[in-house]
């Protein structure tokens, strides 16, 4: 157990803020002698997978818990599908890239991502047309009330976009100690449609493309439009695409003709990136703190000397310009703490 310990390593905005206590857990039994420590302090928790979707605004007064719990094991299902489990603490796209390795298909388009496995679950992470609840199969909890093991199969995660169960009633009540995945041995399904992956396919001069194909294709254009956490802070993207009423839309689109719109019955999704960047935010710094020249829903730590408040404040004026302009409220996607 550390004192006063610093979290700059440990969230990829780069913030300096402190906690008060800070342990690292590699199984079950640490992870309730921590929690057991916080009981007896009356101390709140802080859980940190990768650090890569938090905004810390202030020090911490409590017990940080670093969930590096490892391992992975598989379970053939079927001759084309298998089980994969992966504990919470394992790298996401470490993770990606040994289902990759065995030929496992299923999450080739989510490569890249920065976190863990275990954090993958609570805002259902996504990317280039794959959510992870298209191959998720259930996870394991600890409950924090009851120090009890439970299971969370697919309808009882709740998935929506960025979205679970464990962000909206289940906030605060369950630590994610690993998660189930049924991945594909053979018969893949490749998925080309979304974003610049068919022309990044023929850039690289595939036709015909495997799982692996894909993922190459998934890493070049995030290499080639997200900035790198390690070389500049941020949490990728800032704030959720929104989804209003199709009436709404209809009105925005006689003001805004190049408004753009994924249509879903009579809800539209909006790209919040193109919100923003009609607002003059792209590129804009405010202090230490700015939105990504090359994509508007990143904010970025400018300098590497931002404080949480001022990263806060500056998506407060993001989503108040956003509202104005085009009655529309921005939600952040990013965890506030
Ligand atoms: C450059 C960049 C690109 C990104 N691109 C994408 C993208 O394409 N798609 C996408 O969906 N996301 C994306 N993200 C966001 C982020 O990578 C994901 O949300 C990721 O799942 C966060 O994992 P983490 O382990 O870093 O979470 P952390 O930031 O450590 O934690 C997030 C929240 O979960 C809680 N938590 C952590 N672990 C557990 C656990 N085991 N049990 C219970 N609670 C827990 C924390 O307390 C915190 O509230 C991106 C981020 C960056 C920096």
């Amino acid at each position: 157990m550390y004192e006063n310990f610093s979290l700059k390593p440990y969230n990829t905005f780069g913030i300096e803020v402190s906690a008060k206590y800070f342990t690292e857990i590699t199984n079950t039994e640490e992870l309730k002698n921590a929690l057991n420590f916080s009981d007896v302090q009356t101390l709140p928790i802080l859980f940190l997978g990768g650090g890569s979707n938090i905004l810390l605004t202030q020090d911490f007064d409590g017990l940080a818990i670093k969930l590096d719990l490892k391992g992975i094991t598989e379970e053939n299902r079927t001759e084309n599908e298998v089980l994969i489990t992966a504990k919470a603490g394992e790298n996401w796209h470490n993770f990606v890239m040994y289902c990759l390795k065995n030929n496992y298909g299923g999450l080739e388009n989510l490569s890249l991502i920065p976190g863990n496995v275990g954090t993958s679950p609570m805002q259902n992470i996504g990317a280039y047309g794959t959510e992870i609840k298209d191959v998720f199969v259930n996870c394991k909890v600890l409950n924090l009330e009851t120090l009890g093991i439970e299971n969370f199969d697919l309808e009882k995660c709740r998935f929506a976009y960025r979205d679970s169960i464990f962000k909206q009633e289940g906030k605060g009540k369950y630590v994610i100690l690993e998660v189930t995945f049924k991945l594909t041995k053979k018969d893949h399904i490749i998925k080309t449609e979304y974003g610049a992956i068919q022309s990044e396919l023929e850039k690289m001069g595939i036709q015909n493309p495997t799982i692996q194909d894909i993922s190459k294709a998934v890493i070049h254009i995030r290499q080639s439009k997200l900035p790198d956490p390690k070389i500049i802070g941020n949490a990728g993207s800032f704030f959720k695409n929104p989804t209003i009423p199709l009436v709404q839309f209809e009105v925005l689109k006689q003001k805004f003709e190049n408004i753009q719109g994924y249509p879903n019955g009579n809800q539209v999704k909006v790209p919040a990136g193109w919100l923003i960047e009609q607002c003059g935010w792209k590129g804009k710094q405010i202090g230490n703190v700015a939105s990504h020249q090359l994509q508007s829903l990143v904010i970025v730590n400018a300098t590497g000397n931002a404080t949480g408040k001022e990263i806060f404040d500056f998506s407060t004026m993001i989503i108040d310009s956003v509202k104005e302009k085009f009655g529309i409220e921005l939600e952040r996607e990013v965890n506030i703490i």
